[in-house]
Protein backbone atom coordinates (compact mmCIF):
# COMPACT_ATOMS: atom_id res chain seq x y z
CA UNK A 1 0.00 0.00 0.00
CA UNK A 2 1.40 3.64 -0.88
CA UNK A 3 2.10 6.22 1.64
CA UNK A 4 1.33 9.78 1.33
CA UNK A 5 4.87 11.57 2.48
CA UNK A 6 4.30 13.79 5.66
CA UNK A 7 3.89 17.29 5.10
CA UNK A 8 7.07 18.95 5.83
CA UNK A 9 7.62 22.02 7.81
CA UNK A 10 3.94 22.13 9.08
CA UNK A 11 3.00 21.74 12.77
CA UNK A 12 -0.51 21.54 14.61
CA UNK A 13 -0.23 22.82 18.13
CA UNK A 14 -2.39 21.51 21.35
CA UNK A 15 -4.71 24.42 20.18
CA UNK A 16 -5.51 22.91 16.86
CA UNK A 17 -4.06 25.96 15.06
CA UNK A 18 -1.52 25.02 11.83
CA UNK A 19 2.08 26.65 11.84
CA UNK A 20 4.66 26.29 9.38
CA UNK A 21 7.96 26.42 10.18
CA UNK A 22 11.12 27.88 8.75
CA UNK A 23 14.17 26.45 10.23
CA UNK A 24 17.66 27.16 10.05
CA UNK A 25 19.86 24.40 10.87
CA UNK A 26 23.26 25.84 11.09
CA UNK A 27 21.74 28.61 13.84
CA UNK A 28 19.32 26.57 15.43
CA UNK A 29 16.86 28.66 14.76
CA UNK A 30 12.95 28.19 13.60
CA UNK A 31 10.69 31.10 13.02
CA UNK A 32 6.92 30.32 13.01
CA UNK A 33 4.24 31.50 10.89
CA UNK A 34 0.50 31.03 11.77
CA UNK A 35 -1.97 29.67 8.90
CA UNK A 36 -5.07 30.47 8.48
CA UNK A 37 -5.83 27.57 5.64
CA UNK A 38 -3.49 25.03 3.78
CA UNK A 39 -5.12 26.35 0.46
CA UNK A 40 -3.49 23.91 -1.88
CA UNK A 41 -0.27 20.59 -1.16
CA UNK A 42 1.17 18.65 -3.74
CA UNK A 43 4.04 16.61 -4.30
CA UNK A 44 5.62 17.18 -7.70
CA UNK A 45 8.13 15.26 -9.28
CA UNK A 46 10.86 17.71 -7.96
CA UNK A 47 9.23 18.76 -4.35
CA UNK A 48 6.44 19.14 -1.92
CA UNK A 49 4.98 22.48 -3.12
CA UNK A 50 2.27 23.93 -0.88
CA UNK A 51 0.06 27.24 -0.94
CA UNK A 52 -0.87 28.68 2.82
CA UNK A 53 -2.64 31.89 3.38
CA UNK A 54 -1.01 33.16 6.57
CA UNK A 55 -1.77 35.61 9.40
CA UNK A 56 1.16 37.92 8.89
CA UNK A 57 2.56 37.44 4.93
CA UNK A 58 -1.02 36.64 3.28
CA UNK A 59 -0.35 34.04 0.72
CA UNK A 60 2.66 32.21 0.70
CA UNK A 61 4.68 29.70 -1.34
CA UNK A 62 6.36 26.96 0.31
CA UNK A 63 8.98 24.49 -0.90
CA UNK A 64 9.86 21.29 0.99
CA UNK A 65 8.35 23.16 3.58
CA UNK A 66 10.66 26.21 3.21
CA UNK A 67 8.58 29.73 2.48
CA UNK A 68 9.95 31.15 -0.28
CA UNK A 69 7.75 34.21 -1.28
CA UNK A 70 4.58 36.23 -0.12
CA UNK A 71 2.08 38.20 -1.50
CA UNK A 72 2.47 40.77 1.32
CA UNK A 73 6.49 41.20 1.21
CA UNK A 74 7.33 39.36 -2.16
CA UNK A 75 7.96 42.83 -4.16
CA UNK A 76 11.30 43.53 -2.34
CA UNK A 77 12.61 40.52 -2.89
CA UNK A 78 11.20 40.58 -6.86
CA UNK A 79 12.21 44.43 -7.09
CA UNK A 80 15.49 44.21 -5.78
CA UNK A 81 17.33 41.22 -8.17
CA UNK A 82 15.73 42.60 -11.28
CA UNK A 83 16.22 46.63 -11.81
CA UNK A 84 19.59 46.60 -10.37
CA UNK A 85 21.14 44.52 -12.94
CA UNK A 86 18.92 46.15 -15.89
CA UNK A 87 19.90 49.92 -14.65
CA UNK A 88 23.40 48.87 -14.19
CA UNK A 89 23.68 47.29 -17.86
CA UNK A 90 23.18 50.85 -20.15
CA UNK A 91 21.32 49.01 -23.32
CA UNK A 92 19.95 45.10 -22.00
CA UNK A 93 17.50 43.18 -24.93
CA UNK A 94 18.24 39.87 -23.51
CA UNK A 95 17.55 38.53 -20.29
CA UNK A 96 16.50 35.59 -18.29
CA UNK A 97 15.63 34.06 -15.04
CA UNK A 98 17.00 30.68 -13.64
CA UNK A 99 13.94 30.26 -10.72
CA UNK A 100 10.52 31.30 -11.46
CA UNK A 101 8.52 31.09 -8.55
CA UNK A 102 5.90 33.46 -9.14
CA UNK A 103 7.72 35.08 -12.09
CA UNK A 104 7.84 38.47 -9.95
CA UNK A 105 11.23 39.04 -11.40
CA UNK A 106 10.11 39.02 -15.02
CA UNK A 107 6.99 41.38 -14.13
CA UNK A 108 9.81 43.80 -12.99
CA UNK A 109 11.81 43.41 -16.35
CA UNK A 110 8.63 43.79 -18.62
CA UNK A 111 8.70 47.40 -17.41
CA UNK A 112 11.53 48.41 -19.31
CA UNK A 113 10.42 49.23 -23.26
CA UNK A 114 13.87 48.50 -24.54
CA UNK A 115 14.10 44.63 -23.31
CA UNK A 116 13.39 42.63 -26.65
CA UNK A 117 13.39 38.78 -24.31
CA UNK A 118 13.03 37.37 -21.15
CA UNK A 119 13.27 33.53 -20.43
CA UNK A 120 12.32 32.35 -17.58
CA UNK A 121 13.83 28.71 -16.89
CA UNK A 122 11.92 26.82 -14.03
CA UNK A 123 12.56 23.41 -13.33
CA UNK A 124 8.76 22.94 -12.07
CA UNK A 125 6.08 24.03 -14.15
CA UNK A 126 3.50 22.77 -11.07
CA UNK A 127 5.36 25.80 -9.32
CA UNK A 128 4.44 28.39 -11.58
CA UNK A 129 0.79 27.22 -12.39
CA UNK A 130 0.08 26.98 -8.57
CA UNK A 131 1.48 30.44 -8.40
CA UNK A 132 -0.86 32.03 -11.41
CA UNK A 133 -3.49 29.96 -9.43
CA UNK A 134 -3.18 31.16 -6.37
CA UNK A 135 -0.65 34.08 -5.84
CA UNK A 136 -0.03 36.54 -8.61
CA UNK A 137 -2.88 36.08 -11.67
CA UNK A 138 -2.06 36.65 -14.96
CA UNK A 139 -2.63 40.07 -16.32
CA UNK A 140 -2.37 39.54 -20.06
CA UNK A 141 0.45 37.94 -21.99
CA UNK A 142 3.70 40.05 -22.42
CA UNK A 143 4.89 38.62 -25.91
CA UNK A 144 8.50 38.77 -24.77
CA UNK A 145 8.43 36.07 -22.14
CA UNK A 146 9.01 32.28 -22.52
CA UNK A 147 8.55 30.18 -20.04
CA UNK A 148 10.94 27.16 -20.38
CA UNK A 149 10.21 24.82 -18.01
CA UNK A 150 13.79 22.73 -17.12
CA UNK A 151 16.89 22.07 -15.42
CA UNK A 152 18.44 25.68 -15.34
CA UNK A 153 21.87 23.98 -14.81
CA UNK A 154 21.48 21.86 -18.23
CA UNK A 155 20.06 24.87 -19.98
CA UNK A 156 22.55 27.42 -18.86
CA UNK A 157 25.25 25.15 -20.53
CA UNK A 158 24.13 24.96 -23.89
CA UNK A 159 23.99 29.32 -24.09
CA UNK A 160 27.24 30.86 -25.24
CA UNK A 161 27.03 34.87 -25.23
CA UNK A 162 24.49 36.30 -25.72
CA UNK A 163 22.39 37.39 -22.68
CA UNK A 164 22.97 40.79 -20.96
CA UNK A 165 21.49 40.10 -17.80
CA UNK A 166 20.52 36.99 -16.00
CA UNK A 167 19.28 36.50 -12.19
CA UNK A 168 19.29 33.11 -10.58
CA UNK A 169 16.68 33.24 -7.72
CA UNK A 170 17.83 30.23 -6.42
CA UNK A 171 16.73 28.66 -3.40
CA UNK A 172 18.97 27.28 -0.52
CA UNK A 173 21.32 24.74 -1.52
CA UNK A 174 19.38 21.64 -1.41
CA UNK A 175 16.91 19.83 -3.37
CA UNK A 176 16.47 20.87 -7.13
CA UNK A 177 18.58 24.24 -6.40
CA UNK A 178 21.72 22.60 -5.16
CA UNK A 179 23.31 22.00 -8.43
CA UNK A 180 22.76 26.10 -8.65
CA UNK A 181 26.09 26.27 -5.80
CA UNK A 182 28.30 23.60 -7.64
CA UNK A 183 31.69 26.07 -8.85
CA UNK A 184 31.44 24.94 -12.16
CA UNK A 185 27.64 26.77 -12.54
CA UNK A 186 29.51 29.96 -11.91
CA UNK A 187 31.84 29.56 -15.29
CA UNK A 188 28.45 28.22 -17.53
CA UNK A 189 26.75 31.57 -16.44
CA UNK A 190 29.86 33.38 -17.40
CA UNK A 191 30.11 31.61 -20.63
CA UNK A 192 26.09 32.86 -20.96
CA UNK A 193 26.19 36.42 -20.79
CA UNK A 194 27.46 38.78 -23.61
CA UNK A 195 30.83 40.37 -23.60
CA UNK A 196 29.24 43.07 -21.17
CA UNK A 197 26.78 40.80 -19.55
CA UNK A 198 25.73 41.48 -15.96
CA UNK A 199 24.47 38.28 -13.72
CA UNK A 200 22.60 38.42 -10.20
CA UNK A 201 22.35 35.62 -7.63
CA UNK A 202 20.67 34.99 -4.67
CA UNK A 203 23.87 35.11 -1.88
CA UNK A 204 21.83 33.90 1.66
CA UNK A 205 21.65 35.44 4.64
CA UNK A 206 25.48 37.36 5.51
CA UNK A 207 24.42 36.20 8.99
CA UNK A 208 23.95 33.00 9.21
CA UNK A 209 24.73 31.98 6.17
CA UNK A 210 27.96 33.67 5.86
CA UNK A 211 29.70 30.34 4.16
CA UNK A 212 26.90 30.62 1.08
CA UNK A 213 27.75 34.16 0.72
CA UNK A 214 31.47 34.11 0.87
CA UNK A 215 31.33 31.29 -1.48
CA UNK A 216 29.78 32.64 -4.01
CA UNK A 217 31.61 35.71 -4.21
CA UNK A 218 34.91 33.31 -4.04
CA UNK A 219 33.86 31.73 -7.06
CA UNK A 220 32.42 35.27 -8.90
CA UNK A 221 35.85 36.96 -8.10
CA UNK A 222 38.50 35.26 -10.23
CA UNK A 223 35.92 35.50 -13.09
CA UNK A 224 34.44 39.21 -13.12
CA UNK A 225 36.38 42.43 -12.90
CA UNK A 226 33.01 43.58 -11.03
CA UNK A 227 31.63 42.03 -8.07
CA UNK A 228 29.25 43.38 -5.43
CA UNK A 229 27.44 42.32 -3.08
CA UNK A 230 24.59 44.35 -1.94
CA UNK A 231 21.84 43.82 0.98
CA UNK A 232 18.25 43.46 1.17
CA UNK A 233 15.48 43.20 3.79
CA UNK A 234 13.30 40.73 3.78
CA UNK A 235 10.43 40.07 6.80
CA UNK A 236 9.66 36.87 5.37
CA UNK A 237 12.87 35.26 5.90
CA UNK A 238 14.37 34.40 8.76
CA UNK A 239 16.67 37.66 10.79
CA UNK A 240 15.37 39.72 7.78
CA UNK A 241 18.24 40.80 6.25
CA UNK A 242 19.46 39.07 2.98
CA UNK A 243 21.94 39.26 0.37
CA UNK A 244 22.24 39.53 -3.30
CA UNK A 245 25.81 39.52 -5.21
CA UNK A 246 25.99 40.86 -8.62
CA UNK A 247 29.10 40.52 -10.94
CA UNK A 248 29.62 41.70 -14.80
CA UNK A 249 31.69 42.02 -17.12
CA UNK A 250 32.06 45.51 -17.76
CA UNK A 251 29.85 47.66 -15.94
CA UNK A 252 29.61 48.86 -11.92
CA UNK A 253 26.25 49.43 -10.53
CA UNK A 254 27.56 52.33 -8.39
CA UNK A 255 28.64 54.17 -11.84
CA UNK A 256 24.81 53.52 -12.66
CA UNK A 257 22.38 56.13 -14.87
CA UNK A 258 19.85 55.80 -12.35
CA UNK A 259 17.36 58.23 -14.09
CA UNK A 260 16.65 55.08 -16.17
CA UNK A 261 15.46 53.21 -12.50
CA UNK A 262 11.34 52.33 -13.29
CA UNK A 263 10.65 53.14 -10.04
CA UNK A 264 6.98 54.92 -10.46
CA UNK A 265 5.14 51.72 -9.61
CA UNK A 266 7.79 50.14 -7.42
CA UNK A 267 7.02 49.64 -3.16
CA UNK A 268 10.57 48.99 -2.14
CA UNK A 269 13.62 50.12 -5.11
CA UNK A 270 14.48 54.14 -4.86
CA UNK A 271 17.44 55.81 -6.54
CA UNK A 272 18.47 56.22 -3.08
CA UNK A 273 18.11 52.54 -2.20
CA UNK A 274 19.74 50.87 -5.33
CA UNK A 275 22.99 52.89 -3.82
CA UNK A 276 22.70 52.84 -0.49
CA UNK A 277 21.93 49.02 -0.40
CA UNK A 278 25.74 48.28 -1.38
CA UNK A 279 26.75 49.57 2.04
CA UNK A 280 27.88 46.65 3.88
CA UNK A 281 28.40 46.57 7.84
CA UNK A 282 32.08 46.15 8.60
CA UNK A 283 31.27 42.16 9.53
CA UNK A 284 30.23 41.18 6.15
CA UNK A 285 32.86 43.32 4.44
CA UNK A 286 35.27 41.31 6.57
CA UNK A 287 33.98 38.34 5.35
CA UNK A 288 35.85 38.85 1.62
CA UNK A 289 38.89 40.35 3.12
CA UNK A 290 41.66 37.94 2.10
CA UNK A 291 43.37 35.88 5.16
CA UNK A 292 46.70 36.80 5.47
N1 LIG B 1 11.83 34.27 -5.35
C1 LIG B 1 10.87 33.34 -5.91
C2 LIG B 1 9.54 33.92 -6.06
O1 LIG B 1 9.48 35.13 -5.99
O2 LIG B 1 8.60 33.21 -6.30
C3 LIG B 1 10.91 32.03 -5.27
C4 LIG B 1 11.70 31.18 -6.14
S1 LIG B 1 12.53 29.98 -5.26
C5 LIG B 1 13.78 30.93 -4.43
C6 LIG B 1 13.49 29.18 -6.43
C7 LIG B 1 12.78 28.56 -7.63
O3 LIG B 1 13.79 27.85 -8.34
C8 LIG B 1 11.70 27.54 -7.31
O4 LIG B 1 10.54 27.90 -8.00
C9 LIG B 1 12.26 26.20 -7.79
O5 LIG B 1 11.29 25.33 -8.32
C10 LIG B 1 13.25 26.65 -8.85
N2 LIG B 1 14.39 25.75 -9.06
C11 LIG B 1 15.01 24.97 -8.14
N3 LIG B 1 16.03 24.30 -8.72
C12 LIG B 1 16.05 24.67 -10.03
C13 LIG B 1 16.86 24.31 -11.13
N4 LIG B 1 17.86 23.42 -11.00
N5 LIG B 1 16.59 24.89 -12.32
C14 LIG B 1 15.59 25.78 -12.47
N6 LIG B 1 14.77 26.15 -11.45
C15 LIG B 1 15.01 25.61 -10.23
Amino acid sequence: MSQRKPLSGFRKDDNGVLWISNYVSNAKLKVNYKVNALLHYEQSPFQQISIVDTVAFGRMLVLDGTPQVSTYDGFIYNEMISHIPIVTHPNPKKVAMIGGGDCGHAREAMKYEGIEQIDVVEIDERVTELCREWLTPADGKDQRLTMIHRDGFDWIKEQKGSYDVLMIDRPDPVGPGKKLFNQEFYQYVFDALSDDGIVVFQSGSPFYNQSILRRTVNNLRPLFPVCRTYLVFIPLFPCGMWSFTLASKKYDPLQADLSKLQHQDTKYITPEIFLASFSLPKYVQELFEEKA
